[in-house]
């Protein structure tokens, strides 16, 4: 199948950019890389009239570290993260997770920006996001606005963005001397989408955690910040404490069914992966296989 008749444009600038969505509202769409936005359209899922192209506009690209802020271009590519040696420094869980991040020819030209605004809830940049606390900055003609990544995915393909607004960049705070990251996910096969994954990034103190972001994706509608960590914060972690928070857990999901997996078949499956983080993170093999009762 083939879209439906369109109109171009390639932006100038932000401004421009701007300028085309406020004139043309939800009857325009951006394009960044084209790896979600032009499957829809050939399968007439979505019919915008207008198509603004903004990858032409370079300060929406790069990476840079300033004042413990490690800051990233919408039109970052899902390859130039891969291969950014600050990336690997100052936020080294997005290293790991973009290699699971479909194939080489969709990250040669797939975008950080893209990839956040088309918010798919198995995606693995969104969940990153909320567990490295980032902040995505978004720009409308009347200003910037800056929307905590936990606040910012509101529901299947729904963000917080307005038709009249870009995401410009997002910010992060540089890793933690202290941070240690997990990224796991199962997949049918390594770069399709997953049937359950998880982000997560902690400050281990000793032997326990000062603080532990969990971020399940795949089983919800959008990323979940685990409220179940809370109950391995801060204390000595035992199989029968990892036993009472892994139905904890299960309760905070609401996954679908669907032809992959059963939400039953994903709720084991997100247990699964939270005694796996916990073992690894802590370097506690005993606790790797537990909690899944
Ligand atoms: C076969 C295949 C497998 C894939 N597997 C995975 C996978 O395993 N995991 C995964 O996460 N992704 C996967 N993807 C999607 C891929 O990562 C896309 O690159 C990404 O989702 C969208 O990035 P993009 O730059 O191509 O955005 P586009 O396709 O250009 O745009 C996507 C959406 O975001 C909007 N948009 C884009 N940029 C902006 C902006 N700056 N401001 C406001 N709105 C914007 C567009 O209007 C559109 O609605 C896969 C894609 C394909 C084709």
């Amino acid at each position: 199948m083939k879209a439906s008749a369109f109109s171009y444009a390639r932006a100038t600038s932000v401004g421009n950019a701007l300028e085309l969505l406020v004139a043309h509202g939800d009857k325009a769409k951006v394009l960044s890389g084209g790896q979600s936005l032009m499957p829809a359209m050939n399968l007439r899922l979505i019919c915008p009239e207008l198509i603004v192209d903004i990858g032409e506009i370079s300060e929406l690209r790069g990476i840079a570290v300033s004042g413990g802020v490690l800051t990233i271009g919408a039109l970052t590519r899902h390859v130039d993260l891969a291969n950014s040696s600050e990336i690997a420094a100052h936020a080294p869980l997005l290293t790991e997770a973009i290699a699971h991040v479909a194939h080489p020819a969709i990250r040669n030209r797939g975008t950080l920006g893209g990839s956040l605004a088309h918010a798919d809830p198995a995606s693995e940049l969104p969940a990153c996001m909320v567990a490295l606390n980032a902040t995505v900055v978004v720009r409308g003609q009347t200003g910037e606005r800056r929307i905590a990544a936990g606040d910012f995915f509101k529901g299947i393909y729904e963000t917080d963005l307005s038709a009249h607004e870009l995401l410009v960049a997002v910010e992060l705070p540089v890793v933690k001397k202290n941070a240690v990251h997990f990224f796991h996910e199962f997949a049918r096969r390594h770069g399709d989408y997953a049937i359950a994954g998880l982000a997560a990034q902690a400050i281990v103190e000793g032997e326990a955690f000062g603080d532990l972001r969990l971020v399940f994706f795949a089983v919800g509608d959008r990323p979940v910040l685990a409220k179940a960590a809370a109950r391995l914060v801060k204390t000595t972690i035992t199989p029968e404490l990892l036993t009472q928070a892994s139905p904890a857990l299960a309760q905070e999901l609401d996954p679908q069914d669907d032809q992959q997996a059963s939400s039953n078949m994903r709720r084991h499956l997100a247990k699964v992966l939270l005694a796996r983080c916990v073992g690894a993170l802590l370097g506690r093999p005993d606790l790797a296989a537990g909690g899944t009762a």
